[in-house]
């Protein structure tokens, strides 16, 4: 039996670079994909850390492009040979919630790497791997020359993720500010300055990601030296941000997204909650008038619009990527991640 390595979960904080059965394709309408390139992302330490609880043994990750393999008799789209970049959200394409737009809410939704109760797909960190619906999952990547390839692998999630947070609320000349400057918060201010925002504020407490915010044109916000309301008070005439994005995920970057928007104006939530309950400051949004929006991005929906920006040069996520490493060194990859001693690690499964 032909076999591969892959980037096992083996139990919370277990994580093993292991030689597993190569995967084959057993449903018509997936492909066998070779992983050319493979990222870690913050979602992944919500099994990594237990936070969600997966069956062991589980292959992670879902960010990752590759070169296609063999095709299922079933699909069209793309063929043996071609190099595309997969959706880390599996949607059907045919169910109430996708036949209105909305594959985040696929009644069917899979994701890679995440175990039995997002679907049991096996993740993309490995050799190799299987992806279903491949016509509606996958798109095959720009020429060589336009864009590089680790911008295109942000495309399957934290580039889009982060662009449809902003764009299914802003306007042109609007304030954005962005709380949380991880890879997904930086990939909305990106996405802000190329969907018109006036000015995008970011806020965060280390250095180097306030850092990372400047450099693409936004302005830092230290929140252990300035409170972050006052700063965006002074930038916005005392009306508040018109969008703001919880790039965190966490109870205190809500509230404090509460504090940033201005009233009519929208909180935009790409952060990933788990928790039953949260308590906010509900009789203060409702006075605001504010719209808040959140969920599972619609990847699929905005994957053509980031490549075509990234081939075009208006996109460039990859600069985010701090550190580099071959996927045999995954174990050391997701201890740094966990330990906050990195921004973003793309792993390569030939080394
Ligand atoms: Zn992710
Ligand atoms: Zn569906």
């Amino acid at each position: 039996m032909a076999t591969m390595k892959a980037v096992v979960l083996r139990k919370p904080y277990e994580v093993e670079v292991m030689e597993v059965p190569k995967p084959e394709i057993t449903d018509p309408g997936s492909v066998l994909m070779r992983v050319d390139l493979t990222a870690i992302c913050g979602t992944d330490l919500h099994p990594f850390e237990g936070r969600v609880a997966i069956e062991d043994d589980v292959i992670l990750g879902h960010e990752f492009i590759g070169t296609i393999e063999a095709v299922g008799s079933a699909v069209s789209l793309v063929s043996e040979g071609d190099r595309a970049v997969a959706s880390c959200v599996v949607s059907c394409g045919h169910c109430y919630n996708c036949r209105r737009n909305r594959p985040g809410q696929c009644m069917g939704t899979m994701i890679f790497g995440l175990g039995v109760t997002f679907g049991g797909l096996s993740g993309g960190q490995a050799e190799y791997v299987i992806v279903p619906n491949a016509d509606r999952t996958l798109r095959r990547l720009p020429e060589e020359g336009q864009g590089n390839d680790e911008d295109k692998l942000f495309v399957g999630d934290i580039m889009a993720t982060g662009y449809e947070a902003v764009r299914k609320f802003i306007q042109p000349g609007d304030t954005v500010a962005v709380v949380g400057a991880g890879p997904v918060g930086l990939c909305a201010a990106m996405a802000a300055g190329v969907l018109g925002a006036s000015q995008t504020i970011v806020v965060d407490k280390v250095a180097a990601r306030l850092k990372e915010a400047e450099s693409i044109g936004a302005i830092p916000v230290d929140a252990d030296e300035t409170d972050p309301a006052d700063a965006v008070q002074d930038l916005t005439d005392w009306r508040g941000a018109d969008v703001v994005i919880d790039a965190v995920g966490h109870p205190s970057a809500l509230l404090s997204a509460c504090s940033l928007v201005r009233s009519g104006g929208a909180i935009s939530i790409p952060g990933v909650y788990t928790e039953d309950s949260i308590d906010l400051p509900f009789g203060d949004l409702y006075l605001k008038g504010v719209t808040i929006g959140q969920g599972v991005a619609n990847i699929t929906n905005f994957m053509d619009e980031t490549l075509a920006l990234i081939a075009a040069g208006k996109l460039d996520p990859s600069r985010f990527v701090s550190h580099r490493m071959p996927m045999s060194e995954a174990t050391e990859a997701y201890r740094m991640f966990h330990d906050h001693e990195a921004t973003k690690i793309v792993l390569d499964p030939a080394r």
